[in-house]
């Protein structure tokens, strides 16, 4: 069998993996249009905070993994045609094309940032990462700049607000909801985050959207325009808009409007013997049917998954619980599920505030949120920020999320474990026990 993947980032890489253990007698060629892949993309902001000694140290493992098999590992080649009827992909290295018959094909090539700018000479005035060639290239400009726009504070604006606000430069951050990180956490637990901004300085612009993006007249800045007015910084970084890279197979394969590729629960796509996994796809996501969520964890388990789907359709993929875990100004955050703003789209809902300096975690600042469906106590989203890690916990709460549990079944659960090992959950616990407490005072009252 002849297995061909495009894309070796973390999709592509766990998906070559996966086959090359499942399929040992397979042919598995595995390509790139970049020259270094398996890069984390935060690479840039690691960099500007000091936090890496050699590049070698934001590169995945999985790189490594691939070296170490018979995987056919071709980089700078790039597909630039598939032929779904003669299963057959043409890639062009250096500047020769060939042509590659597969019997099963794979796509994973991610997603990209972007914006319609009318302005082509805006290239050299933006900062990116995704790549680590853009990582390199964006370190040297930020080098000479006094100045930085940031649209979006989602987890990668922030992370990036973090980096650059460490340097002597200006930064303006632009968010069109009423507060950062607004997909993942709600407004209250983003306070202590604010004032962190607002400490280093940073121009932070909520509730405003950027409409246009130019040039300067002398084209020597970069100019935003909100329907607030109108800003200028040397260099502008995009933290928005992710769209899946599917341009060269939109006339073969059916897609979703917003440009992801449509797959059935198996990964695979409109056409027989090619799959889709990564950032070109939706997930099966709680109350929303389907979501587009371009995320690493994401990426490696489809990858993984549709290993097992080639010759036939053997695992499907389930229902996904979106876990996003970010380390910002000294805080770990993570948020599981649906936030409280998201899940009041689709249900009434409790939620319950557990605030630091709290019992047994006196010593260090915590917030802890847990949003909880009304009618029947169903846990629908937790969201956590503290000054130590508590991931584990959010892990808990994801599967009791995914099993569809209740504060109920998630206290007499803690009731079941061995004492040694009740402090396993303790803030989702004392959440649900307090959610119960709540509760109960209320039937009392009525
Ligand atoms: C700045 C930034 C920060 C992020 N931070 C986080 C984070 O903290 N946590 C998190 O979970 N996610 C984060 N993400 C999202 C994460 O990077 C993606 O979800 C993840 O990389 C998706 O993996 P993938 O393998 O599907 O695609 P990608 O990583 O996008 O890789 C796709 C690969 O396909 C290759 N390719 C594309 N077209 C072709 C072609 N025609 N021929 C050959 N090769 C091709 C590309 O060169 C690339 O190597 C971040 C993204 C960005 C941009």
């Amino acid at each position: 069998m002849k297995i061909i993947i495009v894309g070796a980032s973390f999709a592509g890489m766990s998906a070559a993996l996966e086959c090359h253990q499942l399929y040992p007698d397979a042919d598995i060629l595995l390509i790139d249009k970049e020259e270094e892949v398996g890069y984390f993309p935060n690479v840039l902001n690691w960099q500007l905070k000091g936090e890496m000694k050699t590049a070698a140290e934001a590169q995945s493992g999985l790189v490594n993994q691939i070296k170490q098999t018979t995987i056919d590992f071709r980089l700078g080649a790039e597909l630039v045609q598939l032929d779904a009827e003669d299963q057959s992909i043409i890639i062009r290295q250096a500047k020769t094309r060939t042509t590659e018959v597969y019997d099963a094909l794979i796509l994973a090539m991610g997603a990209r940032q972007v914006w319609d700018f009318p302005d082509k000479g805006l290239g050299e005035r933006i900062l990116s990462s995704k790549y680590f060639s853009d990582a390199q290239e964006s370190w040297r400009k930020i080098e000479k700049a006094q100045s930085v726009i940031i649209i979006g504070g989602g987890q990668i604006g922030l992370e990036s607000v973090e980096a650059l606000s460490q340097l002597p430069l200006s930064v303006t951050l632009f968010e069109a909801e009423t507060s950062p990180l607004a997909k993942y956490v709600d407004e209250e637990l983003m306070l202590d985050i604010e004032a962190e901004l607002r400490r280093r300085h940073v121009k932070l612009h909520v509730g405003e959207t950027v409409e246009t993006i130019c040039l300067t007249e002398d084209g020597s800045k970069v100019r935003v325009e909100t329907l607030k007015g109108q800003y200028e910084a040397d260099y502008l970084l995009l933290a928005t808009n992710f769209q899946p890279n599917t341009d060269l197979v939109s006339d073969v394969l059916d897609c979703n409007p917003d440009q992801t590729i449509q797959v059935d629960e198996y990964l695979q796509t409109s056409q027989p013997h090619i799959f889709a996994i990564g950032d070109l796809i939706q997930l099966p996501f709680a109350f929303f049917g389907q979501a587009y969520l371009p995320l690493i964890n994401h990426a490696i388990l489809t990858g993984r998954l549709v290993a097992y789907n080639l010759v036939s359709p053997k695992r499907p993929l389930k229902e996904v619980q979106r876990i996003v875990s970010s380390h910002l100004f000294g805080y770990n955050m993570t948020s599981v599920g649906l936030t409280e703003r998201q899940a009041q789209l689709w249900t009434d809902v409790d939620s319950v505030l557990i605030k630091a300096p709290y019992s047994q975690w006196e010593t260090e600042e915590l917030t802890f949120k847990l949003i909880v469906q009304r009618s029947d106590g169903r846990l629908l989203g937790g969201q956590l920020l503290s000054t130590s890690r508590h991931i584990q916990q959010m892990n808990t709460l994801a599967l009791a999320i995914s099993n569809g549990m209740t504060a109920q079944d998630m206290v007499e659960q803690s009731w079941l474990c061995l004492p040694r090992y009740t402090n396993l959950v303790p803030i989702v616990i004392e959440a649900c026990q307090r959610y119960l407490h709540q509760k109960e005072e209320v039937s009392h009252a009525d």
